[in-house]
């Protein structure tokens, strides 16, 4: 990544973050009954950590929940926890479209998209603080920990998602997945024309530019994945 990035959190207390966030919505949300499903989810998340060099592969201990709900959703927390509800899966219609989506999301991971956004939430909070203190109203104490605690789930910007979708497609090719799905990702993703997922597509550049940006990044996608299914990296991960 070539620009400045604004971090006030070490990577264990994002971490610790992620982790406690992840076990919230592991409590509330509930988890497939499908073990085949979670199989095939992990089947996906392993070729994709895989692929994660030794140091970004050992940084987290990963960990995948898929959970009972319908949206066409997922996510990567800070800490390796990786979310995907099983109504993904009606948009995300095979492996590879699967890798595409998770390879995205582990991308705002490695790219500490998380940390970003809870550190501008936090100075956003400092300046509101600032402003209470000379103001002598609402506890300004209050208001910088109710952004900082909910600043993990605040949706990403433009530049994020770019840097994810590049960071994605490189790692699902070199897993050995076809990267050519991310595209018909997006196809699908437009086709569905259903609510649209927190994640995926909140904030989100619109599918045109962001499938002309990914077919930008096909040859040399395409190429890592020839090397990786030429070494015999070729995955076989199918939902029965
Ligand atoms: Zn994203």
């Amino acid at each position: 990544m070539d620009r400045l990035q604004v971090v006030l959190y070490s990577d264990a207390e994002m971490a610790e973050r992620g982790i406690r966030s992840y076990r919230e919505m592991q409590a509330e949300i509930p988890a497939t009954a499908d073990a085949k499903e979670l199989q095939y989810v992990k089947c996906v998340a392993n070729y994709v950590v895989a692929a994660l060099d030794s140091e970004d592969q050992s940084r987290f201990d990963w960990e995948v929940t898929v959970f009972d709900n319908e949206q066409a959703n997922a996510f990567a927390l800070p800490g390796g926890k990786i979310g995907v509800y099983n109504g993904l899966f009606s948009v995300a219609v095979n492996q590879h479209q699967l890798a595409a989506v998770m390879a995205h999301e582990v991308g705002h991971v490695l790219a500490s998209h998380s940390n970003e956004r809870a550190s501008q939430s936090a100075l956003r909070n400092i300046g509101v603080a600032a402003a209470q203190i000379l103001g002598a109203s609402t506890s300004a104490l209050e208001i910088f920990d109710v952004g900082t605690r909910y600043g993990i789930f605040l949706p990403f910007n433009r530049t994020q998602e770019g840097e994810a979708d590049a960071i994605g497609v490189t790692l699902m090719s070199e897993a050995g997945f076809n990267p050519e799905e991310s595209i018909n990702l997006w196809v699908n993703m437009s086709a569905n024309g259903g609510p649209r997922p927190p994640e995926l597509l909140s904030t989100h550049p619109s599918p045109s530019s962001r499938m002309a940006e990914l077919r930008r990044l096909m040859p040399p996608a395409n190429a890592l994945r020839d090397s990786a299914n030429s070494r015999g990296l070729s995955p076989d991960c199918i939902l029965f």
